[in-house]
């Protein structure tokens, strides 16, 4: 579903290069949900980059539900993602100008599907009827990240990236968020990477891959969907 062959990413940093992935390598399945963890700096933020296709590798593959990203123009990484990929970011990320709905309805609007049914669907599994009128600014940290969340899923994605989603809110209402997301990667079947500092959430994954310093260090195996 998700394979990465000896994956590498390099920066050049006053002129050096500086490796920040060294030879990455793993196969996830279909619907798996996989924990990322290591250090700040270790490249969780730069992986998930080079899996979404938002950025390209220095050497090594990426193939994506069955497209080897390495291939695709420009072009074709934003439409792959626009059809397979959804993402949560730490800082949730929605646009301030528009209600909960219409921030779960830009990427259906995208794809050119009129998404209302799909989006008040949303809004009621991640528990906000009732506030999709409300701006990003009237809901809290939580609420914005559950409507990020339905956001991601709304074009029904194949993959789902979730870079340190609950960074920015308290323990109780972070694994709300998790406990919403894990009923989403069950429920959709979409295969999950979770990017987590929180050890409690990451022992939710079946699957942990430890990064440090650019390599993986630990990969507690392969298990299938629950
Ligand atoms: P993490 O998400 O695990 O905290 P990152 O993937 O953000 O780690 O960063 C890994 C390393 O790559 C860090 O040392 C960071 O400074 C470096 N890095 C990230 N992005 C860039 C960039 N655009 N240019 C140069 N170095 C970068
Ligand atoms: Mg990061």
């Amino acid at each position: 579903m998700l394979r990465t062959e000896s994956l590498t990413k390099e920066y050049q940093s006053g002129g050096r290069p500086l490796t920040v992935l060294k030879d990455i390598t793993f196969e996830i399945g279909p619907g798996e949900l996989v924990a990322v963890v290591g250090p700040s700096g270790s490249g969780k933020t730069t992986l998930l980059g080079l899996l979404a296709g938002l950025d390209r590798p220095t050497r090594g593959r990426v193939i994506a539900d069955g497209v080897d990203l390495g291939r695709l123009t420009e072009d074709g990484l934003a439409r792959f993602r626009a059809a397979r990929v959804g993402f949560v970011f730490q800082s949730f990320h929605l646009i301030p100008t528009l209600t909960a709905r219409e921030n779960i309805l830009v990427p259906l609007e995208l794809r050119g599907e009129d998404g209302g049914r799909r989006a008040d669907e949303l809004l009621e599994r991640v528990g906000l009827s009732g506030r999709e009128h409300h701006y990003p600014a009237q809901l809290s940290g939580g609420e914005q990240q559950r409507v990020a969340l339905a956001r991601a899923f709304s074009n029904r994605p194949r993959i789902l990236f979730a870079d340190e989603p609950t960074g920015n809110l308290d323990a109780a209402t972070g694994a709300k968020v998790v406990e919403i997301l894990l009923e989403l990667n069950r429920e959709s079947g979409t295969t999950t990477l979770l990017v987590t500092h929180d050890q409690d959430l990451a022992l939710k994954a079946r699957r942990i891959i430890r990064l440090r310093d650019g390599a993986v260090v630990e990969d507690s195996g392969g298990g299938g969907p629950p």
